[in-house]
């Protein structure tokens, strides 16, 4: 893939690039505030979605156009570069015509390859930085396929947006990071930045700070943040939203490790325990939830919560297993007998309901 810098003119090649505003532009003077503040804080690109993909009907689902002529203004008056999301041939025709800055293609978006043909065929013929956010779904290849649409249209400038990846179970986080999906990317095209959006990983502000360090130990390029003037009033994604002065702060304590730092190496590891055990809470998660309707059914069938044929026949299967795998037989039953301990705690929680 034939690829050119993302950096517009005047941006500093230094980590992070920084994009930062809220989810939505609301009104022009949530807008403005928000962007003022941003920009007395040095933040140099405003992002601000015009058109909202809700996941239900009913929410928010953007300003429009009429959003378009305050993203200009604060081109205007605070001189920052101005992004926003496409996902229809339209979007792209408006947000080129109010001099927008620098695209980026929605989540939902980049799960579609005919929305993603849309957009790419759009922007034929234009130099604008594209940033293409993962599918919902954790697929590398469509993540890949979509930049490629995209590139395959004449577009140079390309990022990819690391935003985590949807999962049906109760979880920590609002989009499950998955940090060996974008750490692949970065080994298939090496010269592709990669940014991430700790705001839709975390869905709370009390992630983004160990998220957006997290990104940093990961050597990712840049972070796009949501910022809003007055977060827990925003229209959408209230509880993941800071103020410019809280970003601020939080960007003020990021540590930049330099790639050639000999720590490098042990944070990649740690970064990697981190992430099997984010997948051991997400498991165990599930399993929970599977006992759970396996104590409805019991109590439907007025089945007894403790089979013990069945606990024996599981601890056993995987005593043996654990040798396989290098671990120690005791161990792996006293984890066994925790979890199925957990397990029917909660079933006779349900069937005492
Ligand atoms: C957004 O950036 O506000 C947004 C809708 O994100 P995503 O496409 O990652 O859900
Ligand atoms: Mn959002």
């Amino acid at each position: 893939m034939e690829l050119e810098s993302i950096l517009l003119p005047g941006l500093s090649d230094r980590r992070p690039l920084v994009i930062a505003g809220p989810c939505s532009a609301e009104t022009r003077e949530q807008v403005m505030k928000t962007a003022t503040q941003l920009a007395d804080k040095g933040i140099r690109i405003f992002r601000a979605g015009i058109w909202k993909p809700r996941t239900k009907p009913g929410g928010f689902e953007g300003i429009g156009v009429e959003g378009l002529a305050w993203l200009k203004d604060v081109k205007k008056e605070t001189g920052m570069y101005t992004s926003t999301e496409v996902a229809t041939a339209m979007h792209v025709y408006e947000a080129l015509k109010a001099g927008i800055d620098i695209l980026w293609v929605g989540a939902r978006t980049t799960a579609n390859p005919f929305a993603v043909q849309e957009i790419a065929d759009a922007l034929k013929g234009v130099d604008i930085p594209v940033l293409v956010k993962n599918p919902v779904n954790p697929d590398l290849d469509l993540w890949i396929g979509a930049l490629e649409r995209i590139n395959n249209a004449g577009l140079k400038r390309l990022a990819a947006i690391h935003r985590g990846f949807s999962s049906y179970d109760k979880k920590i986080y609002r989009n499950l990071p998955q940090w060996h999906i974008p750490i692949e990317l970065r080994r298939r095209l090496p010269d592709l930045p990669i940014i991430c959006d700790p705001s839709h990983i975390g869905g709370k502000r009390e992630l983004i700070a160990s998220l957006s360090q997290q990104a940093m130990d990961m050597n990712f390029d840049g972070l796009i943040i949501e910022s809003h003037c007055d977060p827990d009033a925003a229209w959408s994604d209230a509880a993941q939203q800071l103020t410019p002065e809280v970003l601020d702060y939080i960007l003020s304590l990021l540590i930049i490790r330099k790639e050639t730092q000999t720590t490098e190496n042990l944070h990649e590891l740690r970064n990697q325990i981190d992430e099997c055990d984010n997948n051991l809470m997400q498991e165990l998660a599930k399993r929970m939830r599977v006992a759970r309707e396996i104590g409805t059914y019991k109590k439907e069938h007025n089945m007894t919560v403790l089979q013990a044929g069945r606990y024996n026949e599981i601890l056993d299967k995987y005593a043996a297993q654990a040798v396989q795998c290098g671990m120690d037989p005791g161990f792996i039953k006293k984890v066994f007998e925790a979890i199925h301990e957990e397990s029917v705690r909660q079933q006779i929680e349900i069937i005492n309901q």
